[in-house]
């Protein structure tokens, strides 16, 4: 079967087609700019990238120029939109509604628009898309992916703050966790190579956004994002976790309102807000090895809070025997896993630095045969399991 990947933003959307037999992808794209100006990236496997400037004012124009695109007699990946067996959407919060992933129907996407105000960002733009693929194909089944389902499994000492109850119990405040299509992914790559489905895993998914997952014989029981993206570790430009009395003192002394304090922990703070150089890797990596301060404070700031959750997480699951890296800080930043592990000797972990060094591989050990700990950097692809539990589904 062929499947259609969607990733709705609110001005933008990334698409791929997926042969879920062969699990190639056939072609994959973007839609930038929606309700702006519009523009359409498409790029069959094998072929030229393609960029065309059209006006898009709504999303079903965007993805009625995605259906085109990939349809094309000439440059299109399939013969005809009737090849498209199923459209499987990745869907930020499900909320504790959603366990596992869904066929959309009218009911279920009332259930996830419920769910809004625990997404405002994300979620509309989610259900948008999906509403106009609905109306573009009718007939086609269309799955949702939960980016939160893979934590439902967590215990409640694990998801309850320490606030009020009756916050969890009138508005279900509690932690959620992100990034779930990406930690079940990696965590079932690794128990499928290492053969043993009973590990103690500790999944770091370092990129842009990052989070630290324990994940115990296949189930999550901890991760570092709470009610939103923005708990845990330090991000590309958000703060993770800081004091949240912080956050009246900064508004006091910078004349805030609770949405500018926001605005400067999502889009201001991690490692950009430290450097003041970048909230990419590279960059800061550059920088860091011209001498610059600041770059390297980020760098190791990012990578001791990582440390840090890794010791938490050991201490969750009594033990650890896999932890993963992946994402684009996770699967191509040497040092950050050096310096990572470097806080990691007394859990007998030793790393191969030559390994360490390489690039490129979707699985490979960088830790010593004699390590107590297997220390293993795994490629995610979110667009991959989002094809495969559509498939599961339909
Ligand atoms: P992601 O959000 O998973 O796309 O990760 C983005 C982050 O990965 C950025 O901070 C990049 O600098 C970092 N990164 C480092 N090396 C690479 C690379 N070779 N390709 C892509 N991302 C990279």
């Amino acid at each position: 079967m062929k499947v259609l990947v969607v990733n709705c933003g609110s001005s933008s959307l990334k698409y791929q087609v997926i042969d879920s037999e062969s699990e190639e992808v056939l072609a994959k794209g973007l839609c930038e700019r929606i309700g702006i100006d519009g523009r359409l990236v498409y790029q069959k496997t094998g072929a030229e990238k393609e960029t065309t400037e059209a006006a898009m004012p709504t999303h079903k124009q965007a993805i009625q120029m995605v259906l085109d695109a990939i349809a094309n007699p000439k440059t299109g990946c399939i013969g005809s939109l009737k090849e498209i067996g199923a459209v499987g959407h990745r869907v930020v919060h499900g909320g504790e509604k959603f366990a596992d992933s869904v066929v959309l129907t009218d009911e279920v996407l009332k259930a996830v628009e419920d769910c809004n105000d625990l997404a405002p960002l994300h979620n509309p733009a989610n259900l948008i898309g999906i509403r106009a693929c609905k109306e573009l194909m009718p007939d086609v089944p269309m799955v949702g992916v939960f980016d939160t389902a893979f934590h439902q499994t967590m215990p409640e000492r694990a998801y309850i703050y320490g606030l009020p109850y009756e916050y969890y119990e009138k508005y279900k405040v509690r932690r959620y966790g992100f990034h779930g299509t990406s930690h079940s992914f990696v965590s079932k790559q690794v128990a499928k190579t290492e053969g043993r489905q009973d590990l103690k895993t500790i999944v770091c998914h370092l990129g842009n956004g990052a989070s630290i997952c324990a994940v115990n014989a296949g189930k999550s029981v901890d991760t570092s994002m709470g009610l939103t993206p923005l708990e845990g570790l330090i991000m590309g430009t958000r703060s993770g976790d800081i004091d949240p009395s912080i956050m009246e003192f900064i508004a006091k002394k910078e004349n805030l309102d609770i949405a500018g304090v926001m605005n400067v922990l999502n889009k201001k703070s991690g490692v950009e807000g430290v450097s003041g150089v970048s909230s990419d890797f590279r960059d800061l990596e550059a920088a860091a090895e011209s001498g610059n301060e600041r770059a390297l404070l980020a760098i190791e700031a990012f990578s001791y809070r990582v440390a840090k959750y890794i010791g938490a997480y050991t201490a969750a699951m009594n033990g650890v025997d896999v932890i993963a890296f992946t994402a684009g800080i996770g699967e191509n930043t040497a040092i950050v896993r050096r310096q990572v592990l470097s806080y990691l000797g007394f859990l007998g972990i030793t790393m191969d630095e030559a390994a360490n060094a390489k690039r490129g591989e979707d699985y490979f050990t960088i830790s010593t045969p004699d390590s107590k700990v297997k220390v293993v950097v795994v490629a995610t692809n979110e667009e991959l399991a989002i094809c495969r539990e559509t498939v599961a589904l339909v």
